[in-house]
């Protein structure tokens, strides 16, 4: 069988075949990508996704802070954008940022221009595209209530800009496709907020009350409507519930750690197992946040 590498367009950039970066994610678990390309600038990636056959799948990584990589791996290329793609541009009307920008690093920059109402991004790991996929937020305040444009490529209609409008952001959610690679983003300015950034220090907030510093995929499941999923999860007797070397976090019920030494199975089947708890007690159904990609040891796609 002839290996992924030998289908694709050649590049510039670097492509590796069978790669493991389960070391990169937050859990610290799961199987290799069968091809990752980390892109040498914009023209590489442009050119190798115009020349990339429909037919082989892709996909991108973020900083994996919100991925459970499934411990058979995952097929097709993933897409790693390195700090090429993590410029800051301040202008009169935008701040452009690239997409591989980390949160945390945007929202210090933020604070040392003294540009106010990014603040919520310093609790929240994870890229500048990851967040805008995922409309991550936290304290009120959420990506779609900052993002006016995305520079992004398409698989059909090649490098484009598409106003926030278009990506239908609701909580948690986005029409962003697996095929969409956002490339960078144009961030609105809040210049009517005179909240100071350092008021409220997300950081210190957060490690006194969410298991931060553990490897972790941060909240699990959605809040339902009209419910926190954590209050839900302690009801039914979850706290400290433990499946191989994944527990649920004791600090705070809706975080799932990796405490000894997890496969992504162990990560997977606890939260499974949460979720029916929750439902045999509550009647509601939680909806996991994390992203499950890959396929299990047993060759089962779920
Ligand atoms: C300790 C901890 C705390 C957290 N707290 C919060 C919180 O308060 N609020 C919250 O909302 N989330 C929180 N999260 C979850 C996570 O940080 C966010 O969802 C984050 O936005 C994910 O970004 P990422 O780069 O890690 O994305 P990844 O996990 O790598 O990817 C997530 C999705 O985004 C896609 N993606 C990534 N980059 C791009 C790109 N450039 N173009 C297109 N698609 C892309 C991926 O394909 C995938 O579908 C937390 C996570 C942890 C570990």
């Amino acid at each position: 069988m002839s290996l992924l590498i030998n289908k694709v367009p050649k590049v510039r950039g670097k492509l590796v075949s069978n790669a493991d970066i389960s070391s990169t994610s937050w859990f610290k678990v799961g199987g290799p990508i069968e091809l990752l390309f980390i892109p040498e600038d914009l023209l590489d990636l442009t050119e190798f996704i115009e020349n990339l056959s429909m037919e082989i799948p892709i996909f991108v990584i973020g900083a994996l802070s919100n991925t459970l990589i499934r411990d058979g791996g995952v097929k097709g290329i993933g897409i790693k954008l390195d700090e090429k793609f993590s410029k800051i541009k301040i202008n009169n009307d935008y701040i452009e940022v690239g997409a591989s920008l980390l949160n945390m690093k945007f929202a210090k920059y933020a604070q040392k221009k003294q540009v106010y109402g990014y603040e919520f991004l310093s609790g929240i790991p994870g890229t500048i595209g990851g967040s805008i996929k995922m409309n991550a937020g936290c304290y009120g305040r959420e990506m779609s209530d900052i993002l006016h444009e995305v520079t992004i490529i398409d698989r059909i209609n090649g490098l484009c800009n598409l106003s926030s409008k278009k990506l239908d952001m609701t909580y948690r959610n986005t029409k962003v496709s697996r095929d969409t690679i956002i490339i960078s983003a144009k961030l609105k300015y809040y210049k009517d907020n005179i909240r100071s950034i350092n008021k409220f220090n997300i950081k210190e907030e957060r490690i006194k009350s969410q298991p931060i510093n553990k490897l972790t995929g941060g909240s699990t499941f959605k809040n339902p409507k009209g419910y926190k999923a954590w209050k839900l999860i302690e009801d039914a007797g979850c706290r400290g519930l433990s499946l191989g070397g994944a527990k649920v976090s004791e600090m705070h019920t809706n975080f799932i750690i990796n405490y000894k030494n997890a496969t992504a199975n162990d990560i997977e089947a606890l939260g499974n197992i949460v979720r029916q708890k929750v439902y045999e007690n509550s009647g509601i159904k939680l909806e996991w946040e994390i992203l499950k990609i890959g396929f299990s040891n047993k060759g089962s796609i779920s």
